[in-house]
């Protein structure tokens, strides 16, 4: 390891320790996950000093990184056993794509933005995510010909979860996104979302912040 290497190592082990341990996530393939994945990669070269902070990060065309707790919450509430498919919807930097494909047989992300996949899609190759499929287009739409999906994730803001991806989702396998809250004048809620039969068993988890989910592509 170069010394940046041994220097991003123990910053990520902090981050684990006192971003996600200390707000009561447990030990698990997700945690193992964020103390691997070095996301100094994915963010501009501008901001690497902040790779690890307890913050969303700037991205190119006003998108953002979430926070790690954040990403580590959302794939943690997946629910996943490790030989699912999952589908996510925004793949912005890359980073959580890198997450969940360390949790799961294979990862199929769909960005908007050419620009930003193809940074992501130059990232996910070089650190060699061979499980992971890019696709640009309008998420919103899924990945029809990879259904159904053992998980959904969707790092987007919409008022509610778009219909073709309700129907992507496998028996018993859970969909999070972020909800438009309409009790409270711009607030968001993270939702999970599980398939049960002919319905969707729904559970708020914590208030959150995203961009929005746009329709169509750039
Ligand atoms: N998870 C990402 C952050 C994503 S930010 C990361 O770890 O970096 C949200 C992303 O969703 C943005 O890149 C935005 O361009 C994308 N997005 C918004 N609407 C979309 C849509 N309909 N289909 C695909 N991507 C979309």
């Amino acid at each position: 390891m170069t010394r940046g290497e041994t220097e991003a190592a123990r910053e990520r082990a902090a981050m684990v320790r006192h971003q996600l341990l200390a707000r009561g996530m447990v030990r698990s393939p997700v945690l193992t996950a964020m103390g691997e994945v070095p996301r100094e990669m994915f963010i501009p070269r501008s901001r690497r000093a902040a790779a690890y902070d307890d913050a969303p990060l700037p991205l190119a065309g006003g998108q953002t990184i979430s926070q790690p707790y954040v990403v580590a919450r959302m794939t943690e509430e997946l629910g996943l056993r490790g030989d699912e498919r999952v589908l996510e919807v925004g793949t912005g930097s890359g980073y959580q794509t890198a997450i969940l494909a360390r949790v799961a047989a294979a990862v199929y992300s769909m960005e908007r933005d050419a620009l930003l996949l193809e940074r992501a899609r130059e990232v996910l190759t070089r650190l060699g995510y061979d499980t992971v499929h890019l696709r640009h287009g309008d998420g919103r739409l899924g990945w029809p010909e990879m259904k159904p999906f053992g998980g959904i994730l969707v790092a987007a803001v919409g008022r509610e979860p778009p219909p073709a991806l309700l129907a992507q989702l496998a028996p018993g396998a859970r969909l999070v996104m972020p909800l438009k809250d309409p009790d409270a004048e711009d607030g968001e809620v993270l939702m999970r979302l599980e398939r049960q039969g002919e319905g969707f068993r729904r559970t708020p988890l914590f208030p959150v912040r995203f961009v929005p989910l746009l329709a169509g592509i750039r």
